[in-house]
Parts: structure tokens; sequence; C-alpha cells
């Protein structure tokens, strides 16, 4: 289980997330719901380590992230983070960028199987395995990026605006493998969304932020409950 407690992160004057406790169980998808600058992306990235929260701690099945560096964290293949804004070698080919996610992290097993997971559940990635990245499709690419930071089988995957400009249909495709990357080994996966019906469609659990602060938790079907829209967020 992922358990923040009392985390803040403030840029200068700006405090963008104020005094976050929560958690995010094992095995399935928790959302983090709010509108653009509610704080989300500085939460997900204070828990990757990409940025220094202020204050407050990051637990990771009741171990402190804090004693482990960002990159040993990235590298022990521990968390993945997938950064809103597609990031991935536009230049290179599927298979060249599934290579390099490989070898980023200290490579344990065998990339062939790997890469046969990757192509069995998107089997568009092997159809076009040698073309070159830029040249995907909006959900291609975050099928690739997906596929990337999963290479390795995180224990907790961070997901920044998954579904972003993404069609119905391939917000559908993405979901189902998240939620079965979640079930299949009890991983712990937080993801952000703007639209809050969305997140309550795709999510179990769902927090939601206002202005860096957390103003609502709950299951999905309890926030709902609760009126929560995408107006309500206004
Ligand atoms: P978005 O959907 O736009 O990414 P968000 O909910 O993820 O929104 P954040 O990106 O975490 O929100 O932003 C929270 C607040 O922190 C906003 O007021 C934003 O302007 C500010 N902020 C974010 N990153 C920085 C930065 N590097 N320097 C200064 N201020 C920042």
């Amino acid at each position: 289980m992922l358990e923040l407690h009392n985390l803040s992160v403030s840029y200068g004057a700006i405090d963008a997330v104020q005094s976050v406790s929560l958690t995010a169980k094992r095995g399935v998808i928790t959302a983090l719901i709010g509108a653009n600058g509610a704080g989300k992306s500085s939460l997900l990235k204070s828990i990757s380590g990409l940025v220094a929260p202020e204050q407050g701690q990051v637990m990771l099945d009741g171990n402190d992230l804090a004693k482990i560096g960002p990159h040993e964290r990235a590298r022990l293949g521990i968390i993945a983070h997938a950064l809103e804004g597609r990031r991935i070698f536009h230049q290179h080919t599927v298979e060249e960028n599934l290579i390099t996610a490989w070898h980023f992290r200290k490579p344990k097993g065998n990339f062939k199987a790997a890469q046969e997971q990757v192509y069995s559940n998107f089997p568009i990635l092997h159809e076009r395995r040698r073309a070159k990245a830029g040249t995907l499709s909006g959900g291609q690419q975050q099928m690739l990026i997906l596929s990337m930071a999963t290479l390795h089988k995180p224990t907790l995957v961070l997901l920044d605006e998954p579904s972003l400009g993404l069609a119905p249909i391939v917000i559908t495709q993405i979901y189902d493998f998240i939620r079965r990357y979640a079930a299949e080994d009890e991983r712990v996966v937080l993801i952000s969304e703007q639209m809050a019906t969305l997140a309550l469609k795709v999510a179990d659990y769902g927090h939601v932020l206002r202005q860096g602060k957390l103003v609502q938790s709950g299951t999905a079907e309890q926030l709902k409950g609760n009126g929560l829209t995408n107006a309500y967020l206004g």
C-alpha cells in the first residue's frame, strides 16, 4: 500500500500541495481528481522524487521512500512515473524505445519475454515495431509509454493524465490494460485525471484535490453519490 502523510509541495511562494494525506491500495486503480492546477502533477512528482516535498512522508508497504533517492527508485524498478506529454524517443523505432526502457533500469529477467508480453498486450505495437515512435498515433504512443513504464513490472505506477487527448475507444483499451496490470500482482496504480466522470468510471477509489488541498476521498461509487462531477471541479 502507498501512504502519504502530510505531504506538501511548494514552488517558491506557490503552495501546490498542502499537507495531503491519503492511501492507495494494491490491486486497484486510485485516481487523483482535480481541475487544472489543483496539484495532481506535483503530488505525483513528489511521490516519484522528481520534486522534493517540503514536508511529509511517502511510504510504500511501510518503507519510507525518502531513504531511496529518486534515480534509485526508478532504477530499482520499484516505481515508474509516466509523465504528461508523451516522453518517448520520436526518432527511434518502437522496438528501440522498448530496448532503451529496458536498459535504463537494472535489467533482470529476459528482455525478449518482456517484449513479447508488450506485443501481446498491444498487438498494434507489434505491427508497428519498426516504425519511428514519432509516427505513431496519440493512442499508440500512449500504449508505448505505458509499456515502457511497466516493462520491469514496478510495484508502484504513477500515470499523469493517461487519457489526455485520446479517443474513447483507445481510453477503454488503455484502462483495460492498467486495470489488469494493477490486479495481476496486486500492484499500486495511481493516476491523475481532470475529468471526474471518466475517473469515476475507470478507477476504484478517488481522492479529490482542489487548490492543493484534499477535499474528498472515497470509492468511485461514494464520490458519484456525493455528486462529484466535472462541473463540481469548475
Ligand atoms: P495540470 O493538470 O495542469 O497538470 P495539476 O493539478 O497537475 O494541473 P500542478 O501541475 O501540480 O497541478 O500545479 C499546481 C500548482 O503549482 C499550479 O498553481 C501551478 O501553476 C504550480 N506549479 C506547477 N509546477 C510549477 C513549477 N515548476 N514552478 C512553479 N509553479 C508550478
